[in-house]
């Protein structure tokens, strides 16, 4: 119990969140909430049996991690009311656990509706454009921020399976710069490099030309060799995971010396049981690492469990004011 209560203390600290997927840090009651409002049909009825649904207890694939994404996003997406109180709330309970700065990120398409090539989650097309979901995101942000008093930034994500959507993503950057939205991100199926969907390329041309933060998932699942193509010709700035960079000792050595930010989540990303070469822990051969819950109804007590990993890696956390992980933070 000493050293339950020793850990509580450290984690109770301020903290800077740079990874944390606003779709998958949804309130379950909100999910359930929402079903009922708009008549959606869920595969259960109360929160509980949600919850044993959505939330991953034991390790498997990364694709069944992302499977529980199809129970509940046809619910949210398409709906203003909804997308902006999961924003606002979001915030809410990242006050609630200390956080001080976040960086939220989302793909706007997979919450709209209309003007999305592929609608998504089997939704009838309506009005609610990428553009306004951007919109209603930073409203329920910046209710957030002014009523809990902490900052909340965004991370626009391109989807690597639809790239027909990563110009609009970096338009929308550019237009929602000075209002929360901090940087572009890449996100999903790493097998599917930029070589053979240029447009993610190009999108990320236009962000480094338009002065927009560029973080890639990279070396999460996929090889070493996603984390060099993200940092070589997609230019990012933060390497979102890159475990697997450790497989690579020249790209690995080369990144320790260019201070890579490394933006990992050792517990989160433990239920896909991934593989981390070189430590049993990864993170602290990872050098600069930064924490995230990435998505955090799916995994509950992930933010309270990394604070049992050993000081160096806990001091990233809870240290933040740090001068390495001021440097990471993008927003102003
Ligand atoms: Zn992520």
């Amino acid at each position: 119990m000493a050293d339950r209560s020793s850990e509580q203390v450290v984690f109770s600290k301020p903290k800077v969140e740079l990874h944390v997927h606003l779709d998958g840090a949804i309130r379950v009651q909100t999910i359930m909430d929402v079903a009922k409002m708009r008549g959606k049909t869920l595969p259960v009825n109360t929160v509980e049996e949600m919850k044993k649904r959505i939330i991953v207890e034991k390790p498997g694939t990364l694709t069944s991690f992302l499977e529980k994404f199809n129970e509940y996003m046809h619910v949210i997406a398409g709906d203003r009311e909804a997308i902006k109180r999961i924003a606002r709330e979001f915030v809410e309970d990242k006050a609630k656990e200390g956080v001080i700065y976040v960086e939220v990120r989302y793909s706007p398409h997979l919450l709209a509706n209309s003007g999305v090539k592929e609608i998504p989650w089997n939704q009838e097309e309506g009005d609610l454009s990428p553009d306004e979901v951007v919109r209603l995101v930073n409203e329920g942000l910046s209710e957030g921020e002014r009523e809990f008093k902490i900052k909340a930034r965004s991370i626009l994500c391109c989807m690597r399976h639809m790239p027909s959507w990563s110009k609009d993503v970096v338009e929308l950057c550019k237009k929602y710069k000075d209002e929360g939205v901090v940087a572009i991100d890449l996100a999903g199926d790493e097998s599917l490099n930029c070589e053979a969907n240029p447009e993610h390329m190009e999108a990320y041309e236009e962000a480094v030309r338009c002065g927009i933060h560029r973080t890639v998932h990279a070396g999460e699942v996929g090889p070493a060799s996603v984390v060099k193509e993200a940092v070589e010709v997609l230019k990012a700035e933060r390497v979102g995971h890159g475990y697997r960079t450790l497989e690579d000792d020249d790209l690995y050595k080369k990144l320790l010396a260019q201070n890579m930010h490394f933006e990992s989540s050792r517990v989160g990303s433990s239920p896909c049981n991934r593989k981390v070469a070189g430590s049993s822990l990864g993170l602290d051969s990872l050098g600069r690492c930064v924490l995230g819950q990435d998505t955090s109804p799916c995994a509950p007590g992930w933010l309270w469990l990394q604070c049992s990993l050993p000081s160096p890696v806990c001091e990233c956390v809870c240290e933040w004011v740090d001068d390495w992980i001021c440097k990471a933070l993008w927003g102003p």
